[in-house]
């Protein structure tokens, strides 16, 4: 099976070019001006841009969070990525069972996912203990599962100390592998927490006033500090979500450390505003860290434009507004966490940033794809287009108009979170390994295709 993708500009994180490209049994095989060769598909790419697919390195498929499940699974969660023009995965693995090893939950996912993903998926570790044995285990995780990374939580009920996160950062470095941290400080939510409920404040927007945004930079301050004890241990600081975070991480990176930032298109779009809507609406955006207010957002766009946020990831982690979110209607802290996007990401990003000037099309390649690839060890087969590389490709019209509602996207979730925002370009192909899984936003891959990515690590 061969493919011709004609007359697009191609653009990867360094270059812009009008030009060609030859795909042949899933891998680019040659780029160029007017390739003259006969092909099974010739597409026609005039007047569109053809991008390397899109890595989404944080989302949250079929997590099994207490007594209750997110929405998408991995079949319905990477028909929407595919829809949405995103060709690979890195999914966080769930809690398992108390005192479980790291194996157990690799285990769990890999059915998951087999079968399932429509799109190549890996995953991240989870560290929700620390112990000899967990740290022994860790070697093997990398060396023999392509785990090259692990996500520990200072909040939540697996949460680790100090000394444990210190003697994963350690180990990690000494693997080659990537420390990633959902930060925000445990001891500040809680005394909010039960505080507003003694008080009666049980309203959505008090999930945000019980974590305020100097809970989530104290904890980035913590890691940032633990991962230079640890001897500038590479540091990924999971979704964030406010400036008073990002100085920090600033700081850390103009004194060389590797501190890497991630944020998700609900802190560029979305603010905290919205918890307060009427007919209890702000229950869709209860999310953890939370929205945050309106000014951060301008002071996120330019984090990104600086360099200083290296990825955009989803968390995508959805649940129902009717039935799951209405669990929070009397009380926010029964309420799920988390919000769907992995469909809404690359959209949002090329409309709203792009389009709008906010960022060149270079960077949005290098956020949305190349980074991640970079940093979670999958470049360059994944992340870019080039000779050798794998056919993951996205073809964007910049003059489709698009209304983004529930309707049009898949998603199995009832709601999104940017309904009626109108966007400017769209993309109109998805393919991933040589295969066109999705067109003008219908799914036309199938289920089961996706590969699990076995990642490399740093050393290893
Ligand atoms: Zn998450």
């Amino acid at each position: 099976m061969d493919t011709l993708i004609k007359n697009g500009t191609i653009v990867t994180e360094g270059k812009e070019f009008l030009g060609d490209i030859y795909i042949r049994d899933g891998i680019i095989v040659e780029i160029g001006e007017n390739i003259d060769k006969t092909a099974d598909e010739i597409i026609d790419a005039r007047g569109k841009f053809v991008l390397p697919g899109g890595v989404d390195a944080h989302t949250h498929l079929n997590i099994h969070m207490g007594d209750i499940v997110a929405k998408d699974d991995f079949y319905t969660g990477t028909v929407a990525a595919a829809c949405g023009g995103t060709t690979s995965i890195i999914d966080h693995m769930g809690f398992g069972p108390k005192g479980c090893n790291l194996h157990h939950q690799l285990k769990v996912y890999h059915k998951y996912a087999a079968g399932n993903a429509v799109i190549d998926y890996g995953f991240h570790g989870v560290i929700q203990q620390v112990d000899d044995s967990i740290i022994n285990e860790i070697e093997s995780m990398v060396r023999d599962e392509g785990i090259s990374s692990f996500k520990i939580y200072l909040t939540y009920d697996n949460k680790v100390s100090d000394e444990e996160a210190l003697k994963v950062l350690i180990k990690l470095k000494e693997l080659g592998a990537v420390t990633t941290v959902h930060c925000e400080n445990d001891g500040v939510i809680n005394y909010f927490r039960n505080l507003f409920v003694r008080e009666g404040k049980t309203d959505p927007i008090y999930h945000a006033l019980s974590r305020p945004e100097e809970s989530e930079s104290e904890a980035v301050n913590r890691m940032i500090s633990l991962a230079d004890v640890a001897g500038d241990a590479p540091l990924y600081i999971v979704h964030v979500s406010c400036e008073k975070s990002m100085e920090h991480i600033v700081k850390a990176q103009r004194q060389d450390k590797n501190v890497m930032a991630e944020t998700c298109p609900q802190y560029l779009f979305l603010d905290e505003t919205m918890y307060r809507e009427k007919n209890l609406q702000g229950l869709k955006y209860i999310m953890s860290p939370p929205l945050r207010k309106k000014e951060n957002q301008d002071l996120l766009w330019k984090d990104i434009s600086n360099n200083n946020i290296q990825v955009v990831a989803t968390d995508h982690c959805p649940f129902d507004f009717k039935g799951d979110k209405q669990r929070g209607k009397d009380d926010f802290t029964k309420c799920p966490n988390g919000g769907p996007g992995i469909e809404t990401r690359i959209p949002l990003l090329f409309s709203e940033g792009v389009m709008k000037g906010r960022i060149d099309i270079k960077k949005f390649v290098t956020i949305v794809s190349t980074n991640p690839a970079k940093i979670f060890g999958l470049y360059p087969k994944k992340g870019t287009i080039g000779v050798g590389s794998d056919a993951d490709i996205i073809i964007i019209d910049p003059e489709k108009e698009v209304t983004l509602s529930k309707a049009m996207l898949h998603e199995n979730v009832d709601y999104t979170p940017y309904e009626g925002i109108k966007l400017k370009g769209y993309p109109v192909l998805t393919m991933v390994r040589g295969k066109v899984v999705a067109r003008d936003n219908v799914f036309v891959g199938e289920k089961g295709y996706g590969e699990y990515l076995s990642r490399k690590s740093n050393i290893l």
